[in-house]
C-alpha cells in the first residue's frame, strides 16, 4: 500500500497546533471539513458541531461508520485570586503533573490570547524548600501565573480574561528522525490524520469503499459523550482511538492495537475477529488488549442505545494522557488494516 505517511504528519500537526478541547472544538472542526470539501467528499455538520463526511461505496444499502474524535483534553479557568493569578480545572481527565510547567494560552471570549504558565502555588525550593517538591498537585494548588503585568483580579479582568475562559496548552510536538512521535493529545488527532490519509489513499487509487462509508469526526469523547446522529444505514461502527502502551499492556508503539475489551464493555466479537482476519491478511503488525481505564467513542454510542456492532482500533501510544508518543509503524499498520476493513466485503 502507497500511504502518503508525509501528508499523514503533516496532517497531524496541522491539528495538533489547532487547540480543540473538549467544548471548544468549532475552529478545528471547521477546518476538518474544509479539508474534505477540498478533496471533494461532501459533510453534514450534527447539532452537536461534529462533522460527519460520506464516500459512497458499492453497496449504498448498508454503511460502515469510522470515528475519530477531535477533543482532547484541556483546562479552564475557575477564578480570578485576589494576586492575579488564575485558579483552574481540568477540562476531562489527564493529571496535573504532567502539566506543571506547561506553556498555555488563555484564550477570551472575544477571541484575545494570553500567554502564560500552568504552576504550582509552591514552585520555588528556595521559598518553599520540602513543600515544592512533596505538595500532591491539586485543583486547590496548581495556578496560571500570566506573562502580563496584573497585581490584582482587577487587572486580570480589564484584559478580558473571566471564569470559563479556555486554556490552551501547548503540544509540544516533536518528530525524531527515526520516527517516533511526541506530543501531547497524540489522542485523538493522529486518528483524524489517519482518517484524511485514508480518504486520500482511496482517491490517489481511484478505490471506491465496498459499502458507503461514513467519517465522524466527534466532538466530545473526553468527556463522554462523543458520537450522536450516527448515520441510519451503520451496521458497523470503529472507532480509530490509541492503544495504550505500558504496565501489563500488550499494545506496543510500533503496532495497531485491536481492543477485546474496555471498563466498560467488551466489543463486539465477531466484528474484532473480522479485523484480525483482516489483519492477518494484510500482513498488518497488531496486537490484541484490554484495556482498563478507558472507553472510545465506540462504547458511548453503545451506551446511548445505538444498534449496531461496534469496535475500536488504534496505535499504541506510551504514556497516554501525559506527554505521550508513538512511532510512524504504528500509524501505518492503524491505516493499512482500516483500508483492509473499508475495502473488505
Ligand atoms: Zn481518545
Amino acid at each position: 500500500m502507497n500511504i502518503d505517511t508525509k501528508y499523514v504528519l503533516d496532517t497531524m500537526i496541522k491539528y495538533l497546533n489547532i487547540p480543540s478541547p473538549s467544548g471548544k472544538t468549532t475552529a478545528a472542526l471547521e477546518e476538518v471539513r474544509r479539508q474534505f470539501e477540498d478533496m471533494g467528499i461532501g459533510t453534514v455538520k450534527t447539532k452537536k458541531g461534529a462533522v460527519i463526511a460520506t464516500i459512497e461505496g458499492e453497496n449504498t444499502e448498508e454503511e460502515k461508520t469510522i470515528s475519530a474524535h477531535i477533543d482532547t483534553l484541556g483546562a479552564m479557568v475557575k477564578g480570578i485570586k485576589p494576586n492575579g493569578r488564575l485558579k483552574i480545572v481540568k477540562v476531562a481527565g489527564g493529571t496535573w503533573t504532567t502539566l506543571e510547567g506547561a506553556n498555555v494560552y488563555v484564550e477570551t471570549r472575544h477571541g484575545k490570547k494570553y500567554r502564560g504558565t500552568i504552576l504550582p502555588v509552591y514552585a520555588s525550593t528556595h521559598i518553599y524548600g520540602a513543600a515544592a517538591r512533596e505538595t500532591v498537585r491539586t485543583d486547590d494548588n496548581m495556578e496560571i501565573r500570566l506573562d502580563e503585568i496584573v497585581k490584582s483580579k482587577e487587572d486580570v479582568k480589564k484584559l478580558g480574561i473571566n471564569v470559563g475562559d479556555y486554556v490552551h496548552i501547548d503540544p509540544l510536538t516533536e518528530i525524531t528522525d527515526n520516527g517516533f512521535i511526541k506530543s501531547r493529545y497524540i489522542d485523538d488527532k493522529s486518528a483524524v490524520a489517519m482518517v484524511f490519509g485514508i480518504c486520500k489513499y482511496l482517491k490517489d487509487n481511484k478505490l471506491k469503499p465496498k459499502y458507503t462509508t461514513n467519517f465522524f469526526i466527534s466532538n466530545y469523547e473526553e468527556v463522554g459523550h462523543g458520537v450522536s446522529a450516527v448515520p441510519e444505514k451503520t451496521t458497523e461502527f470503529v472507532a480509530i482511538d490509541i492503544g495504550t502502551v505500558g504496565g501489563e499492556q500488550e499494545s506496543d508503539e510500533f503496532s495497531v492495537s485491536i481492543a477485546a475489551k474496555d471498563r466498560s464493555t467488551p466489543y463486539d466479537y465477531d466484528l474484532r475477529s473480522k479485523l484480525v482476519d483482516i489483519a492477518e491478511k494484510n500482513n498488518v503488525y497488531y496486537k490484541i488488549d484490554v484495556y482498563i481505564n478507558y472507553g472510545s467513542d465506540a462504547t458511548q454510542a453503545m451506551g446511548q442505545g445505538f444498534d449496531f456492532s461496534f469496535a475500536c482500533i488504534g496505535p499504541g501510544v506510551d504514556a497516554t494522557h501525559h506527554y505521550e508518543r508513538t512511532h510512524i509503524s504504528a500509524i501505518e499498520n492503524t491505516m493499512k488494516l482500516l483500508i483492509g476493513y473499508i475495502m473488505e466485503e
